[in-house]
């Protein structure tokens, strides 16, 4: 057979492997009932307003979205006390990943990430043909002073998932001021806070500073997550107007639609939803903790929507034992971790359900 005429680099890309479908597992089990606690969704759903809104604005979707986001630029800003011009939203915080890539990095640049973390950061930077460099997590935390000691004049890019996924842990303030010291001026962080509005503790870096600062950071976030709207696509990058405006430059028109941008703009409004999110994941995680005790399983201590599980053996074993009770979970063996499941936090009955189903699939 000759061979594909792609670029080299491509034939490289490890595909996504993506939490399990509900639909797919119960296909193939021939079972229903399903509960998918695998992709950190919100198990309490949107925001009944973003529904409400996406109801009312579906007539509409004939007419191509503003593809400046103003509206949900302004409403954003206004929220994150930031000028509109530092921000750039995007389908997914994903695509915002993929643009900085787009826009930064040429053949041969270095990409600093960690071993055990979300693998779009890999992607988007083997797409470029960037050159990674990776270090190792230490007890289930990104090293910022790893990552530090791995920079060198080629440094393009340094991606940090904080909190990480899929551990859960956070890096500290005084940890990324340290990071920050010593990251040369044609270098670019990306901070990638999927899961920050989950956060506890009070460590955790306030990185908006950074960016009032005019330092070389991108601080992402996204609606995927805690405002429950992973199906619709949005996310968003908060930097200098600098960098902004680049991103923007290289994000093909029209790339976040019209009803994404609306539910966007609806739910940021709606803060007794993320309060109910915030207070379900809390009291979930306590109860989690205290069965995986009872089941003398070993945990780590999270700080997002999951918790990831040490199962010391075959996880992959583990998941399809708890798929045929009923559950999905996510194994970790796509993150270089095959002996380990994370669990997303669902509402008390799904939470009651994962452990029954972990506990009946557990060797005697
Ligand atoms: C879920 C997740 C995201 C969100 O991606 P979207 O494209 O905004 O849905 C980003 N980063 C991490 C680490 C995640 O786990």
């Amino acid at each position: 057979m000759p061979k594909e005429p792609i670029r080299p680099n491509i034939g490289s890309i490890k595909p996504y492997v993506p939490g399990k479908p509900v639909e797919e597992a119960e296909r193939e089990l021939n079972i229903s009932g399903v509960i998918k606690l695998a992709s950190n969704e919100n198990p309490l759903g949107p925001s009944p307003k973003a529904i409400e809104a996406i109801n009312k604005y579906s007539k509409e979707v004939n007419l191509y979205p503003d593809q400046n986001c103003y509206q949900l630029n302004r409403l954003l800003a206004e929220k994150l006390r930031m000028p509109p011009e530092n921000i750039a939203i995007g389908n997914g915080s994903d695509e915002l990943m993929l643009l900085i890539a787009l826009a930064y990095i040429s053949a041969g640049d270095e990409v600093i990430i960690s071993f055990n973390t979300f693998s779009t950061y890999e992607m988007v930077s083997s797409l470029m043909e960037a050159s990674l460099v990776k270090v190792n997590l230490k007890d289930y935390r990104y090293s910022l002073s790893a990552m530090a000691e791995a920079v060198t004049q080629k440094t393009k890019l340094i991606f940090i998932c904080n909190p990480n996924n899929p551990t859960g842990t956070i890096n500290t303030q005084k940890e990324m001021d340290g990071l920050l010291s010593k990251v040369p001026k044609n270098a670019l962080v990306i901070i990638d806070e999927a899961y920050g509005e989950y956060v506890e503790s009070l460590e955790y870096p306030n990185s908006l500073k950074y960016v009032k600062d005019r330092m070389n950071v991108v601080v992402l976030r996204t609606f995927s997550k805690i405002y429950g709207l992973a199906g619709l696509r949005v996310g968003c990058a908060i930097a200098r107007p600098e960098i902004i405006r680049y991103l923007n430059l290289v994000r093909l028109p029209f790339s976040v639609n019209r009803l994404a941008q609306i539910a966007a703009s609806v739910s940021l409004s709606d803060n007794e939803h993320v309060s109910k999110s915030i207070k379900n994941n809390s009291e979930g995680k306590a109860y989690l903790y205290r069965e995986l005790e009872k089941l003398g399983v070993s945990y780590v201590k999270s700080e997002a929507n999951f918790i990831f599980i040490n199962l010391n053996n075959d996880a992959d074993a583990a998941f399809l034992e708890m798929m045929r009770r009923g559950v999905i979970v996510r194994p970790l063996t796509s993150f270089g971790m095959p002996g380990s499941i994370r669990v997303t936090i669902g509402t008390p009955e799904q939470n009651k359900k994962f452990i029954n189903a972990l506990s009946g699939s557990l060797k005697p």
